[in-house]
């Protein structure tokens, strides 16, 4: 991490300074080790100060980080979905729902499945980051011709026992062809990243002009953060190292040529009652899995996505 004297540091999103934001442990896996967060002053974005290393990085995440279970049965989309598909994100080739569901589909949209993403016919896409590549299956599914990059081998061995076309490594070391793909998607990734702005710019290469990129990560300016600061659950010490909110993501995007298509933020009792958890310093039963404390949580989460200040940032890009 770059300093610049005044204990100030260089923010990794835009290049601006940055000071102390504050300090936690990982609280997921109970470690004792203090982490430090600077916070931009120019996008809020949120950086682990120093930057760790590879060699670091990988020593934060223990073998049962991410457990790689083979794929299940496909779930066909259900009634609602088809109709949200087929009559707003034009999925014209599928099999038309029941009557009612056409009727009802503005309205259901309207409220549910915003992260849909418009349908190109055999277009080609890519899921960085695919963990078990139930999402490139679903796209799969749904006509589109898509593929994944893993890091994990375990899970890339999990992708390639179900047939599907996974990198193993990082989206750098795949060199795909530039303007290759029609879409990008990058779930719960971007903030696992040390350097955000060349992962964007490789994105950025490998789409076509017009093409899109969705990317799904944690909101620090969500009402969740404000909430429970340094013991939010998705700061997910120390193994995010850059947490952004739309305004800085979006300058990312902007930087390497994307413009914003949509954007919207979603909040759900998970994420509220693991963090009321660390700040109680429950280590028994997890809150979540409480119904009376599911019940008295889902109103938080319901205003704080209506004000678009839930903890789960969703945006979608457009390569200009
Ligand atoms: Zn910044």
């Amino acid at each position: 991490m770059k300093s610049i004297g005044n204990n100030m540091t260089i923010c990794p999103v835009c290049g601006a300074g940055g000071t102390f934001s504050f300090e936690s442990r990982d609280m997921m896996y109970d470690k004792q080790e203090a982490h430090c967060y600077h916070v931009c002053r120019n996008c809020r974005s949120e950086y682990q100060t120093p930057m760790p290393n590879a060699a670091r990085i990988a020593s934060f995440y223990p073998d049962d980080y991410d457990q790689y279970v083979p794929l299940g049965e496909l779930n066909r989309p259900s009634h609602a979905k088809t109709a949200v598909l087929k009559y707003h994100y034009g999925y014209v080739h599928l099999p038309a729902p029941p009557f009612p569901y056409r009727l009802i589909s503005r309205a259901v949209a309207a409220v549910r499945y915003k992260d849909e993403l418009p349908y190109i016919a055999a277009g080609r896409a890519l899921d960085i980051g695919c963990g078990n590549g139930r999402f490139i299956r679903n796209m799969n599914a749904l006509g589109w011709n898509c593929e994944g990059v893993e890091f994990n081998l375990t899970a890339v061995n999990v992708c390639r026992q179900a047939g599907l076309k996974v990198f193993h490594g990082d989206l750098h070391q795949a060199k795909y062809e530039s303007a290759s793909f029609d879409l990008v998607t990058a779930r719960h990734l971007i903030e696992h990243v040390p350097e955000p702005d060349a992962l964007v710019a490789e994105i950025s290469r490998i789409l076509k002009p017009g093409g899109q990129v969705a990317i799904e990560t944690p909101n620090n300016c969500s009402w969740g953060r404000k909430m429970f600061g340094r013991r939010w659950f998705a700061n997910e010490v120390p193994r995010h190292l850059v947490l952004f909110n739309t305004a800085s993501l979006t300058r990312l995007l902007n930087h390497h040529g994307f413009r914003l298509r949509q954007h919207q933020t979603s909040a759900s009792p998970k994420i509220i009652l693991n963090s009321w958890d660390y700040v109680i310093g429950n280590r028994g039963v997890p809150s979540r899995k409480k119904k009376l404390r599911r019940i008295l949580a889902r109103p938080i989460s319901f205003w704080a996505a209506l004000f678009n200040k839930g903890d789960i940032l969703f945006a979608v890009y457009e390569k200009t």
